[in-house]
C-alpha cells in the first residue's frame, strides 16, 4: 500500500558517467554499495520518504540510467526537478571541470528560479588519490550559490546528510 505524503519532491542526479550517482542512490534508498557500476544500470528512479518539521516529504531520486555515458539525457529526465544533485568524483579532476556544462544543460531544462543544485563531491573515502581540493570545490559552489558535500556511497559518508539537505533547502524555499 502507498504511504501518505504531504509534498513530492523530483530530484535529478547529474554528473559524468563514473563518478558514483548511481551508488549513492543505492546507498541512499536501500543502504547497499555495487563494485560493479554495470549492475546498477537500468533504474529509472528511487523513493524514499523522510520527515521533516513533521511534514512526511517522499522523494523521487532520478538516476541517469546509462544515459550519461553518451550525454543523451531526455528532456523528460529533467523536467519537474525542483532538486539537483550535481556529482563529481574527488579523484577525477575532468569530472570536476565538466561541472559547468552539466549545470548549463540542467538550467537550459528547468526553472533556474525554482530549483536547488548541490554539489557532490564523491568518493571522498579515496582521499590518497584525491586531484580535486575541497577549497576549489568550495570556492566553485559558493560562486554558484550551491551547497556543498563530500561524500562516500562507499563507506556511507554524507550520503544521508546531503540527500537530507537538499530536501530541506527544497522544503525551506517552497514553504
Ligand atoms: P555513475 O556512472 O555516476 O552512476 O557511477 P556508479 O555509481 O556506477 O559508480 C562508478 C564506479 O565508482 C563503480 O565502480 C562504483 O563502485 C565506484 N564508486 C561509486 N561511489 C564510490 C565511492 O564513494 N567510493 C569509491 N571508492 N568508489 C565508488
Ligand atoms: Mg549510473
Amino acid at each position: 500500500m502507498d504511504e501518505e505524503y504531504d509534498y513530492l519532491y523530483k530530484i535529478v542526479l547529474i554528473g559524468d558517467s563514473g563518478v558514483g550517482k548511481s551508488n549513492l542512490l543505492l546507498r541512499f534508498t536501500r543502504n547497499e554499495f555495487n563494485m560493479d557500476s554495470k549492475a546498477t544500470i537500468g533504474v529509472e528512479f528511487s523513493q524514499k520518504t523522510i520527515k521533516i518539521g513533521g511534514k512526511t516529504i517522499r522523494i523521487q531520486i532520478w538516476d541517469t540510467a546509462g544515459q550519461d555515458r553518451f550525454r543523451a539525457i531526455t528532456s523528460t529526465y529533467y523536467r519537474g526537478a525542483v532538486g539537483a544533485l550535481l556529482v563529481y568524483d574527488i579523484c577525477n579532476h575532468s569530472s570536476f571541470d565538466h561541472l559547468d556544462r552539466w549545470v548549463r544543460e540542467l538550467m537550459d531544462h528547468v526553472d533556474p528560479t525554482n530549483i536547488i543544485v548541490m554539489l557532490i563531491g564523491n568518493k571522498c573515502d579515496l582521499e590518497d588519490k584525491r586531484s580535486v581540493k575541497p577549497d576549489d570545490a568550495l570556492a566553485y559552489s559558493q560562486r554558484n550559490n550551491m551547497a556543498f558535500m563530500e561524500t562516500s556511497a562507499l563507506d556511507s559518508t554524507n550520503v544521508d546528510q546531503a540527500f537530507e539537505k537538499i530536501v530541506k533547502l527544497i522544503y525551506d524555499q517552497t514553504i
